[in-house]
């Protein structure tokens, strides 16, 4: 098997594939590809027994030229400093490109967390918040909920920094209940953003999304709010997956009852009337739509010839190598990036710590049109400078015109000391 491509390098070279067409030197290329800082520690957690436990940790604030580090906390086993420093980065220029006052970063702790009680996780996680503590506030570095991580955790972190800084500051961190001074839509948010891009695409190439074809790789809270929205369209989801394999059905599944069903049971898998697919088989089917929504190098340069979509939308980070997005683009496949079909999560996010800030709440209709906004408004940008500049596709599109904007910001603020 192919070795699997480091995240960290692939985001390396999206950004050097964009600085081809940007007139900016060398040198502030290079410092826009590596991360600013790194924490890294090791929890010693008590667990239920009494015994200790180590746990890696990290935390990369990559960029902050724009505004305050932000970006979610993963909770994988797989999780890696080069992993988080990707990113870390693949955050700087999203919020660039939809154009929210904020750098880049990203955190998380290696850790499986299927594996542990409720009151583990809670201790792992005020252990972590304990160790971040002096690394962010509403206005330093901003946390949020990624893989494995939802309301639970960040209301846990917000407790335990309120606490340590004795203080309010429900704006140190978003994505959390809304009992704790979350947002309405935040949950959703991050599968809206595929749905508007994907909407938007298709209205791009004149085609119609209504009667179109699709399947959708992770069943998490992206993929599922995705399916579920690009349904509402009237599209027909024939296939959608999660780590333990796939379900295909060519008149099409309930992507509401299939979400059920996996709230119930754990997995999509053996949802009834429905042909057991793998993961690769899904990646792969004839589909107008295809939105990979599950974890970094779903398609590499080998899976990328046999991808059969017409359009890619990524709900997930970092789901295509950057040979596969080679083998697309020569293959004339439309792939719109992660920076810009996930970036509703953090847009939201910063609806959030707006309204944080305000102690002023605003209402769903109010939320999903703001978001819709920015995401129709980013998508704009991106096909104008995809147009202008004939790039050869939209990822290096959109960080055209991301970089530029950090580069703007950088250069105004100037170089200290
Ligand atoms: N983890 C999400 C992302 O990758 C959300 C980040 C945030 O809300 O800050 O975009």
């Amino acid at each position: 098997m192919a070795q699997e491509a480091n995240p960290f390098e692939s985001l390396q070279e999206q950004i050097d594939d964009a600085a081809a067409y940007l007139d900016v030197r060398d040198d502030i290329i290079t410092r826009l590809k590596n991360p600013e800082r790194i924490l890294e520690t090791n929890l010693s957690v008590e667990m239920d027994d009494g015994r200790l436990e180590l746990f890696r940790a990290y935390r990369s604030q990559f960029n902050g030229d724009r505004g305050p580090y932000k970006g979610g906390i993963r909770y994988h086993p797989n999780v890696s400093r080069d992993e988080v420093k990707a990113l870390s980065g693949w955050m700087v220029y999203k919020c660039a490109v939809v154009d929210i006052p904020y750098g880049g970063g990203k955190g998380g702790i290696v850790i499986n967390p299927k594996d542990y009680s409720e009151s583990e996780l809670e201790r792992v996680s005020r252990s972590f918040a304990k160790e971040l503590r002096p690394f962010i506030g509403e206005d330093r570095d901003i946390p949020a909920p990624d893989v494995n991580t939802g309301q639970r955790e960040m209301n846990w972190i917000k407790d335990t920094y309120e606490t340590l800084e004795n203080t309010t500051a429900p704006g140190v961190i978003t994505g959390k209940a809304l009992t704790n001074g979350g947002s309405e839509g935040r949950v959703e948010a991050t599968g809206r953003s595929t749905m508007l891009t994907a909407r938007e695409a298709f209205d791009y190439f004149d085609r119609d999304i209504e009667g179109a074809t699709v399947a959708v790789q992770g069943y998490g809270n992206a993929g599922s709010v995705a399916a579920k929205l690009i349904e509402d369209l009237g599209a027909t989801i024939v296939a959608v997956s999660d780590s333990s394999g796939g379900i295909y059905d060519a008149d099409g599944l309930d992507a509401h009852a299939v979400k059920d069903f996996k709230n119930e049971t754990g997995t999509v898998s053996d949802y009834e009337d429905t042909e057991a697919i793998t993961n690769d088989e899904l990646l792969t089917l004839d589909v107008d739509l295809l939105a990979p929504a599950a974890l970094e190098n779903a398609i590499d340069g080998d899976l990328a010839n046999d991808v059969q979509a017409d359009i890619i939308v990524e709900a997930a980070n970092g789901p295509l190598t950057p040979e596969a997005d080679d083998v697309l683009t020569e293959r004339d496949i439309a792939v719109f990036p992660d920076i810009l079909a996930n970036a509703g999560g953090v847009t939201v996010s910063y609806f959030e710590w707006v309204q944080n800030r305000q102690r002023f709440y605003w209402t769903e209709e109010r939320v999903n049109d703001e978001l819709e906004r920015v995401i129709v408004t980013a998508f704009d940008n991106l096909v104008d400078a995809y147009e202008k500049h004939d790039l050869p596709n939209f990822r290096t599109a959109a960080y055209v015109v991301a970089i530029r904007r950090v580069v703007d910001a950088y250069k105004s603020s100037g170089n200290w000391p």
